[in-house]
C-alpha cells in the first residue's frame, strides 16, 4: 500500500509577523507537528547567557555548543527542544534574550548545530503518525526545507507588528532583530524564491490562515 502523503509547510517572516499564531492553527487544522524554531534559538541564547558565554568568544561558544545535547518533547502537536534534558523556561521571552538572540543566531556554528536537529523533526512527526509538520522561522523555506511542499513568507508593516507585540503586553526589539536577521551573512531572513508572500498588515489572523489553508488543502485534506 502506498505511504500516506507527508507534507512539510515552511513559514518564514520577521519578528511578530504572525508566524506562530498561524502555524499553531494550521497544525490543529491539518494534524501537523508545530515547530517554532525561534524558540530553539532563544533557548540556546538563554543557556549561553546563563553559562556566561558571550557571542564574541567563539572558542568558549564552540566548546559550549559541542557539549549541548538536544532532545525533543512533544506536547499536544508542538515540539519542544530540550537542552541536556531541560525544557526552555519563561526567560526565553525576556528582554534580555530579545536583545541577544539575533547576535547568537548570526553565528554559523550556532546555526549549524541546529540544522540537523531541525531536519530530524520530520522523522519525529512521522513517528507520531502526524500528517506532516509546520515549521516557522527565518530560514525554513530557504535552508532547512527548501523542498517543502508549501513555503510561505509572512510580512507586515513594522508599526502594525509593534502594535501586535504591545497588545500581547510584551516588550520586543522587533526592528533591531529584523535588521540583524536580514543583514547577517549566514542564512539571512529573506523571502525564498518561489515562496508565497503574504502581506498580513491589513489581514486578520483568520484571513491569513484561510489563505494558507486553501493552498495547503490542495496537497492535504483538512484532518
Ligand atoms: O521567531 P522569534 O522571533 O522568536 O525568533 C527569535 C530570533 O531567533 C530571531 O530574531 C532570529 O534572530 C532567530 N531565528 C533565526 N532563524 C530561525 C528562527 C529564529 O535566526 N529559523
Amino acid at each position: 500500500m502506498a505511504n500516506p502523503p507527508f507534507l512539510i509547510v515552511a513559514i518564514d517572516g520577521g519578528a511578530a509577523s504572525g508566524k506562530s499564531s498561524s502555524a499553531r492553527l494550521l497544525a490543529d487544522r491539518f494534524d501537523l507537528l508545530h515547530v517554532d524554531t525561534g524558540s530553539f534559538y532563544r533557548h540556546i541564547t538563554a543557556e549561553l547567557l546563563r553559562r556566561g558565554v558571550p557571542s564574541s568568544d567563539l572558542k568558549a561558544l564552540q566548546a559550549a555548543l559541542a557539549a549541548m545535547q538536544f532532545s525533543t518533547q512533544i506536547e499536544g502537536r508542538s515540539a519542544r527542544m530540550l537542552i541536556d534534558g531541560q525544557p526552555a523556561g519563561d526567560e526565553i521571552r525576556s528582554e534580555e534574550v530579545n536583545g541577544h538572540v539575533s547576535h547568537y543566531a548570526a553565528i554559523p556554528e550556532v546555526r549549524q548545530k541546529l540544522l540537523g536537529y531541525q531536519r530530524g523533526l520530520a522523522d519525529v512527526a512521522r513517528q507520531h503518525r502526524l500528517r506532516g509538520l509546520v515549521m516557522e522561522g527565518r530560514d525554513i523555506g530557504s535552508v532547512i526545507f527548501p523542498d517543502a511542499g508549501c513555503r510561505f513568507f509572512l510580512h507586515a508593516d513594522p508599526l502594525e507588528r509593534a502594535k501586535r507585540r504591545a497588545a500581547e503586553g510584551r516588550q520586543d526589539s522587533i526592528a533591531e532583530r529584523d535588521r540583524l536577521d536580514t543583514s547577517r551573512k549566514t542564512s539571512p531572513l529573506k523571502c525564498p524564491s518561489g515562496a508565497i508572500d503574504i502581506d498580513s498588515t491589513h489581514l486578520t489572523l483568520a484571513q491569513v490562515v484561510e489563505q494558507m489553508s486553501a493552498i495547503i488543502a490542495t496537497k492535504l485534506a483538512p484532518a
